[in-house]
């Protein structure tokens, strides 16, 4: 028994071997997400760190336990749950977007109307500074027309004078918010970076709003990095996310700038804006999604200690009726049986079988355990003696007595199956997850 339930919680701490083995995918994962290798590097030897001697957790093997640890650092590296707008404390907010041309700004301007309206429910106006195309002009004014919101727009004329502009007519017209699009170049340029810098020192914006295309992969944390340099930004709106990338921009994003990523655009449509989730991008960066959907299965809903001494006393002779109950309880609350049985290493066919079992039957087996007198859940020898007892339960329970006789031949098998198993050692168990 001992050799058991050690068996199925686990194989004690992680060890050199266990690390290094998973580590070698997730450095492979990380670079497929197109992370900078240089920060592959940092971040994998960090987390090597971490995870070398760390208890394998009930319900994991040691590879997944390594993906656990990395999937919690790659979440909290990539920052706080999604921190919002920062807005003024009192009066108009202003903020405004920066980024190369094609970024995404002005999408991502749109979507931010939309967003501070619906969810925040201010009154927002948007001021067209991107003064070097008059196509930019006209893409803002068409979005705002789409939205029903105000473009504060003097066509082509000098950005610093429009922005001064804008806003004395926003607080004239009891605006709460402006959100002011700047002109991008396809490369950092000295002209735009000024530009720029003019615009903030006449905003004084509340934000600056780094739009970054998260297609453009390790690049984009080399561009997000010049723009904070000689701007500064106060967050990062990743747009692009519907595209097939992995999002790895993130984390260089993170790891060289420290900027918050405050939103995720994914799409042309104008809902298409929303909170960035560390967690959602952490997964999406580290791939492995069936793994990391088991991990989190198996230590959301486990309970260690609860499963532990679920099986211990499946193995008991005492096992009872009751047992049975609090039994399905867990598994319901678990989702399925297989993620129970999950703990128990190998099991091959019984655990496809078992995963049979379905929700309409749990509750079948409930209403006949509650027909059962508490000595009778208590002694199941009870009811294994008197048919007169089982054509009670039936007949109370609403079911057929041949349904009672199978739940009583089920906890029978179960008990000398969990008797077998507990005398087995590593070779027979070995065998049985092979059948
Ligand atoms: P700007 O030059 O920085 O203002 O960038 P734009 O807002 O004009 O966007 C450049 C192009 O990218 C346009 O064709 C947009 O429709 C497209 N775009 C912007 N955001 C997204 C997005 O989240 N997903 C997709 N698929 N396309 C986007
Ligand atoms: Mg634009």
């Amino acid at each position: 028994l001992q050799m058991f339930v050690r068996r199925a919680t686990g194989r004690g701490r992680l060890t050199e071997k266990d690390v290094e083995e998973m580590m070698r995918e997730v450095r492979l994962s990380l670079l497929e997400a197109d992370v900078n290798f240089k920060i592959v590097k940092e971040f994998t030897n960090n987390v090597k760190e971490q995870a070398l001697g760390e208890k394998i957790l009930n319900g994991l093997n040691p590879g997944q336990q390594v993906v656990k640890i990395v999937h919690d650092e790659l979440k909290r590296v990539m920052g706080e749950e999604s921190v919002g707008l920062n807005y003024a404390n009192t009066g108009l907010s202003t903020f405004m977007t920066i980024g190369l041309q094609g970024s995404g700004k002005t999408t991502a301007i749109g979507k931010m109307g939309l967003y501070i309206r619906k969810k925040d429910k201010k009154k927002v106006m948007l001021v067209a500074a991107d003064v070097y195309r008059p196509a930019a002009i006209d893409q803002l004014v068409t979005i705002g027309k789409g939205l029903g919101i105000h473009v504060y727009e003097e066509g082509i004329k000098d950005a610093r004078v429009i922005v001064k502009n804008g806003l004395k007519y926003a607080k004239d017209n009891n605006y709460d918010v402006v959100i002011v699009d700047t002109a991008g170049r396809l490369t950092i340029d000295e002209d735009m970076m000024q530009e720029l810098k003019d615009v903030k020192e006449i905003l004084k914006p509340n934000e600056v709003l780094l739009t970054v295309d998260a297609m453009m992969g390790q690049e984009a944390a080399n561009v997000a990095k010049s723009f904070h340099d000689q701007i500064g930004a106060t967050g990062v709106i990743l747009t692009k996310m519907d595209g097939d990338t992995r999002g790895g921009a993130a984390l260089s994003i993170r790891e060289i700038s420290q900027i918050p990523i405050k939103f995720a655009s994914s799409g042309e449509k104008m809902d298409s804006l929303e909170a960035f989730h560390p967690e959602r991008m952490a997964s999406r960066i580290l791939g492995m999604g069936d793994m990391l959907t088991l991990i989190e299965e198996v230590t959301s809903n486990i309970d260690e200690d609860e499963a532990k001494s679920m099986m211990e006393k499946m193995m008991s002779d005492s096992y009872n009726y009751l047992d049975l109950q609090k039994q399905f309880k867990m598994i319901k609350r678990m989702g399925s049986i297989s993620k129970i049985l999950g703990f128990i290493p190998g099991l091959g066919k019984m655990k496809e079988a078992l995963s049979q079992v379905d929700d309409k039957q749990f509750d079948r087996i409930n209403v006949i355990i509650q027909s059962m007198t508490e000595d009778e859940r208590k002694y199941p020898e009870l009811i294994d003696k008197s048919s007169k007892r089982r054509q009670r339960i039936a007949k109370g329970a609403g079911v057929e007595v041949s349904d009672v006789n199978r739940l009583r031949d089920s906890l029978v098998q179960q008990k000398q199956m969990m008797k077998q198993m507990s005398n087995m050692d590593e070779k027979q168990m070995e065998r049985l997850s092979k059948n």
